[in-house]
């Protein structure tokens, strides 16, 4: 059974400290599909320009992703173009051509409408949920993302849209901009609110934050001393996290803290190079070795002595005690 992705695929004009490339193949779906193709079966359902190569075409089959849900239409392919400052954490959209996105309706034939998980990757809610509805089934996990772009055009629509997930993978300034709240833990309370099980909010080089009814976690962003290009990592922390619980046969507490390790891994060697150049060319043994290295920064089995902290006793007396018993 596969993972099914609904999202953009882009060509993409990206400004970072350590440089510019132009027309680099991106989209949510894009970096989704091929971070989640090193765990399990992936589909693509999206859609794409008269200009888009063969050549980029080749790079997702080549990674056993199913590309028969890419539909080619007349027009140019989705264009984003952005800029990272010094700030990395923060992509400023410099321009977003919509091209063929605009009046397209994604058509689920046959092949794709049984998924086991879907991600409704970031684009327009509206047909977020008209793919979900689309399906045969419930799949056994749906999960979505969005950005402020939607957030501020479409909130009503969104917030229908995410009363249907199971899991909302979105951004903190995003989580904050879409509840009006001050803090990831009131954002994600307020999320789980609206009608979801789990709230991921990804913290750029903060880590992320996975907040259930009954559950948190917390993990650090691997510390890399070179990040060149921070586009894609959101979307593929997805294809990691989403990827591995596919693989799971249920997504229990320990489960979800491993998907969380598992995306948090496939995003950091994402954002070592520009657009795909890292993520594309990954290996088992490579995604393996970045993932013992942190568990080992993120080892801790709490404190040894048998009297835990060995913390001294100080009496102290706060100023409306002292004052009633004098
Ligand atoms: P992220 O993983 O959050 O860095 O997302 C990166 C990708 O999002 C880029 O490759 C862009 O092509 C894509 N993108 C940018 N703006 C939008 C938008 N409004 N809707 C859908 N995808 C977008």
């Amino acid at each position: 059974m596969t993972v099914l992705v609904f999202g953009t695929v882009a060509y993409d004009d990206v400004e970072t400290p350590s440089g510019v490339r132009t027309r680099q193949l991106g989209g949510s779906a894009s970096y989704f599909a091929v971070a989640a193709s090193y765990f399990h079966d992936v589909a693509i359902v999206s859609v794409v320009g008269d200009d888009f190569e063969g050549s980029d075409l080749q790079l997702l089959s080549d990674h056993g992703i199913d590309t028969s849900g890419i539909e080619h239409a007349e027009g140019k392919t989705f264009h984003w173009a952005g800029r990272y400052a010094e700030d990395l954490n923060t992509a400023h959209t410099i321009q977003t051509d919509l091209n063929v996105l605009v009046g397209y309706e994604p058509s689920i034939g046959d092949l794709h409408a049984r998924p086991e998980m879907i991600f409704l990757a970031n684009g327009d809610p509206g047909l977020q949920l008209l793919t979900l509805r689309s399906l045969d089934a419930r799949p056994r996990l749906v999960a979505g993302d969005t950005m402020n772009h939607w957030i501020a055009e479409n909130r009503d629509q969104l917030v229908n849209t995410i009363a249907n997930l199971d899991i909302a993978i979105i951004n903190e300034s995003e989580a904050l901009m879409l509840t009006g709240e001050r803090g990831i833990a009131r954002a994600a309370r307020a999320m789980l609110g609206m009608g979801i099980e789990y709230a991921v909010i990804k913290r750029g080089e903060y880590g992320v934050a996975l907040f259930g009814v009954d559950l948190q976690f917390a993990a650090p962003a691997f510390p890399l001393i070179d990040v060149i290009d921070p586009t894609g990592a959101g979307d593929s922390f997805a294809g990691g996290f989403i990827g591995h619980l596919a693989n799971v046969e249920t997504y229990d507490d320990d489960e979800l803290r491993n998907a969380v390790m598992a995306g948090s891994t496939i995003a950091s060697l994402t954002v070592q190079d520009f657009g795909l150049g890292n993520l594309a060319y990954l290996d088992a043994k490579r995604i393996q070795e970045r993932f013992n290295q942190f568990a080992e920064l993120t080892r801790y089995r709490g404190h040894s002595h048998p009297d835990g902290l060995r913390l001294r006793n100080v009496s102290t007396r706060s100023p409306e005690l002292a004052a009633a018993s004098r």
